[in-house]
């Protein structure tokens, strides 16, 4: 079967050939990938700045968002049966006895480091024409969903910071007058850093829970971005024409930040303008560059007299992907062009060169692997 793989000691990205897995316990699953979505740690990974292959091989399968069918199952599979469209999850276990998170099936939470991520770190990943694993790492997919489900995965980064938030605030009165016809945020005001498809993503469930949504990025409106945002109901302000200052002015007491561009610089500027009670969310890695400076006496008195929170997520588990999976269809009935159209291109394997090295172009590409 064909693959996409990077040899970083060769520093090679390219299509492989190599053999089909087989299922080897009784709960495998073997799946016949339909399709995988590239994502800046793809990107990252082809400029080997990231990535690690399993231990005794040079190449690594990449791909981590992902949608496949299931072509063959074990003898005690109960999960899921042939013919289910799946979206598999990424992180696998470590194998320490210590760590509670992994022991907990939360290898989301892992204490050692130790996990492995398919595509990304020790264990090869999804843009194959054919992946075997156990199910409990399947998540299935409504059939009505085959043509947005590879936006599940990028979608449980916000689900499982928003599952966080939910957790979090109940340290405090947050909740919102009852309203009918409205969801349980209708009060609560939310600003998202970054219009890629995760702050995209992001914006999109948190207008769903009614949070009054403004993306802040850096290109002049309109564009692509910005017309998704209008067809859901959010706002979009550019960096090029309003300051943060500007922002803050129009969305007023900034109960949640949403961090999904790993600029460190906009998100410890935006974290000065917290309101109080808020809460920011930080999704993004950044690469290490120079220091900057930062007001640590502001910031620290603000967290302090405004009671505010800042946390860091990564990852997500089952939880994630199933109010993933039931959000993406809500979203799909709610706003059915804006979903689409996040989507910007599919493309066959043989391009996945200008996909993974070229310039980045539109939202989210995918790339067709049967
Ligand atoms: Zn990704
Ligand atoms: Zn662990």
């Amino acid at each position: 079967m064909k693959a996409i793989a990077v040899t970083p000691v060769a520093k090679q990205i390219g299509i492989i050939d190599q053999p089909e897995p087989k299922l080897v316990s009784p709960t495998d699953v073997k799946l016949r990938m339909i399709e995988a979505g590239v994502c800046g740690t793809d990107r990252e990974i082809c400029a080997f700045e990231y990535g690690t292959p399993p231990i005794g091989s040079e190449r690594l399968v990449i791909g981590h968002e992902s949608l496949g069918e299931v072509v063959e199952v074990g003898a005690k599979v109960t999960r899921v049966k042939v013919g289910d469209l799946v979206v598999p999850m990424v992180r696998r276990p470590c194998q320490h006895d210590d760590c509670m998170a992994c022991r907990s099936n939360r290898q989301d939470f892992c204490f050692s480091g130790d996990f492995t991520e398919r595509g990304i770190k020790q264990q090869h990943g999804f843009m194959a024409q054919f992946v075997v694993d156990d199910e409990k790492y399947m998540n299935p997919v409504p059939g009505n969903l085959r043509d947005v489900a590879v936006l599940v995965e990028p979608l449980t980064i916000a689900e499982k910071g928003l599952a966080q938030v939910w957790q979090v605030q109940q340290r405090l009165p947050w909740g919102c007058p009852i309203v009918p016809g409205k969801a349980h945020e209708h009060c609560h005001r939310a600003v998202v850093l970054g219009a890629g498809p995760v702050g995209l993503l992001g914006a999109m469930a948190l207008v769903n829970a009614d949070f009054e949504t403004c993306v802040y990025a850096r290109e002049a409106a309109p564009n692509a971005k910005s017309k998704v945002l209008q067809m859901i109901g959010a706002k979009y302000m550019s960096a090029e024409t309003h300051s943060l200052e500007d922002l803050t002015r129009a969305v007023g007491n900034v109960d949640l930040v949403y961090e999904a561009t790993g600029a460190s610089r906009l998100a410890f500027d935006m974290i000065q303008h917290l309101g109080t009670n808020g809460i920011f969310i930080f999704t993004g890695v950044p690469g290490r560059k120079a220091p900057v400076q930062v007001d640590t006496d502001l910031m620290m008195r603000n967290l302090v007299l405004k009671n505010q929170v800042v946390f860091g997520t990564v990852n997500a588990g089952r939880d994630a992907f199933e109010t993933s999976i039931h959000d993406l269809q809500t979203f799909k009935s709610r706003w059915p062009e804006a979903v689409q159209s996040l989507i910007t291109g599919r493309y066959p394997m043989s391009d996945h060169r200008d996909l993974l090295v070229g310039k980045a172009t539109g939202i989210k590409n995918v790339i067709q692997l049967n």
